[in-house]
């Protein structure tokens, strides 16, 4: 007998039979609210299918967004898939230089874009081969005549006749940076997608539900928004999106105008949220127990306790590109039911228990640690939702064991209960406001400033941010050079966002016997710095 197929055509068509009357909720550019049924996003996602098949869409190509969160990307996030192809979200956050490589590597074949994000396609439109790109006139402003818009296919599609999909078959791709080299690329399945979902709307994880109003604020560019619009649609949850607007007042208002019970974000969007509470207590009514699922980075003690203030729920979870993402959720496990305040709030800050099918260790020198909240090793995954290899990229096969566990590069303690808590990184990176900064690809470009000898680029915590970039700098000899200098010479070859505000200068930069630099004595020396703007 065939097996029933775990696909997302399954999904839309059950929103399409279940929950027609369902809404959606979308802030614009120009920061009126869009609103619609489920039925309505079901009949465009069904007609936006069709109107690629009818551009030439076939099984398996890729379909890059190049967009903010609301009903124009829900709609791709079910078009694509269930016409076939390959929903590849861009970090429209990265270096135009990145996004170029990034879609010449996943060789996509069509983009549909905002409106309002034409100027940032345009600086790397000429140095890319995209076929069609389909613009969706949010702002309401002409659709440029070289391009197609978005509107008018839908209005003249026919309507998605579904071919047959596998629940093998790619639905979904996504980049995450590296410490060196580019951009990997990692493909979700329809089957990963699906019980990803599943696991994650289980009640003692996200615990998402039909009654719930949904809001993903963090961005559906990243990791195809922590699965959250493919669970949501499958339970027929409310769903309301921010738009461009991810200011604390304007997420406020929207958390209190749509009721909302549950929203998703990297640690700096709630770092500014409760910065605003608590700047301006009672000009917000928010559900009570609205559950904020906080990952990407580590959720602070200090910030779970602020927010129990207010009564509002603070859900730590931690996930990586390579794991769809979601691979822990804290929650209270009866053992510890018992737990005093201050041992709970101390559990409730660990990064959580694995979800089902999902399976951890930690490594220590090639053995398991013990279960014991103390011995340290890498965390290695796996599952039915972790990837199994990087797209087209065969140099980074060692991140997998010969028995297939995906190492992290997280370094982490799990105790007798089975919580995770993330203790160090290995992976030389810098994580500021979710987005990852490559150290070591800074520390190569200010090596070649002509007054630099050499220099370190490390970590160092930034109540907002989470992490900021330091460059620790050795010049040569009887040179002179101010933080500045050196920040204009970095700055047309990387985003804004990470360019270091502080230098410092010394005479010499620690190294191991080998000669590597040692990071993490230059972490902990800088690790109470304060000098950030
Ligand atoms: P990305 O692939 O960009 O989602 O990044 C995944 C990485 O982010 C993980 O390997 C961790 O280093 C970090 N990360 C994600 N969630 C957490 C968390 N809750 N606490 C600490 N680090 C986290």
């Amino acid at each position: 007998m065939m097996q029933f197929p775990l696909t997302l055509v399954h999904v839309l068509e059950r929103a399409e039979k279940l929950f027609g009357r369902s809404e959606i909720v979308s802030r614009l550019p120009d920061r009126g609210l869009h609103r619609y049924s489920y039925a309505e996003f079901c009949r465009r996602a069904r007609a936006l299918g069709g109107a690629l098949q009818s551009l030439g869409l076939e099984r398996g190509d890729r379909v890059a967004t190049l967009m903010w969160n609301h009903y124009a990307h829900l709609e791709a996030y079910f078009a694509v898939p269930c016409a076939g192809g390959v929903l590849h979200t861009l970090n429209l956050r990265l270096h135009p230089d990145d996004i170029a490589y990034i879609v010449g590597h996943a060789r996509d074949r069509f983009l549909i874009v905002d409106d309002v994000l034409l100027p940032l396609f345009e600086k790397f439109r000429a140095t890319v081969g995209i076929e069609k790109v389909i613009v969706v006139p949010l702002s309401g402003s002409p659709v440029p005549g070289q391009h197609e818009d978005y509107e008018a296919l839908i209005a003249r599609s026919e309507r998605l006749s579904m071919p047959a999909i596998h629940e093998e078959d790619a639905a979904g791709m996504c980049y995450t940076s590296g410490t060196t080299g580019r951009p990997k690329g990692v493909i979700y399945s329809h089957r990963s997608i699906v019980l990803h979902s599943l696991a994650t709307a289980t009640v003692d994880y996200l615990g998402l539900g039909n009654g719930d109003a949904v809001c993903p604020v963090v961005p559906m560019f990243h990791v195809n928004a922590w699965g959250i619009p493919f669970t949501a649609v499958m339970m027929g949850a409310k769903l309301v999106f921010p738009g461009p607007h991810l200011d604390a007042p304007s997420l406020l208002d929207l958390f209190q105008g749509e009721r909302m019970t549950l929203t998703a974000g990297v640690p700096t969007i709630w770092m500014a949220i409760l910065q605003a509470l608590e700047s301006e207590p009672g000009r917000w009514r928010l559900e009570r127990g609205l559950r904020m699922v906080v990952g990407g980075a580590a959720a602070a003690e200090s910030m779970i306790r602020a927010f129990d203030k207010f009564g509002l729920r603070v859900i730590h979870g931690w996930g990586m590109t390579e794991t769809s993402p979601v691979g822990t959720v804290n929650f209270v496990k009866r053992e510890t039911v018992a737990l005093s305040g201050d041992e709970r709030y101390a559990a409730r800050a660990k990064q959580g228990i694995p979800l089902p099918f999902f399976e951890v260790r930690a490594m220590s020198a090639g053995d398991e640690a013990p279960w014991d909240g103390s011995t340290m090793g890498e965390l290695q995954v796996r599952g039915p939702w972790v990837a199994a290899a990087y797209h087209e990229l065969a140099a980074e096969a060692d991140k997998w064991t010969a028995d297939g566990w995906f190492r992290t590069g997280d370094i982490v303690t799990i105790d007798p209960c089975g919580y995770v808590k993330i203790t160090d990184r290995m992976k030389d990176l810098v994580k500021s406001g979710g987005e990852w900064i490559s150290s070591v690809d800074l520390e190569g470009a200010l090596a070649g400033h002509p007054k630099v000898a050499e220099a370190a680029v490390v970590a160092v915590p930034h109540t907002h941010w989470g992490e900021r970039p330091l460059a620790i700098v050795v010049l040569e000899n009887g040179e002179s050079a101010t933080a500045e200098e050196l920040r204009d010479f970095l700055a047309p070859r990387f985003a804004k966002f990470w360019l270091p505000e502080n230098f410092v200068f010394v005479g010499e930069i620690p190294r191991t016997s080998t000669g590597k630099v040692m990071k993490a004595k230059l972490r902990e020396q800088f690790k109470d710095w304060k000098k950030l703007e």
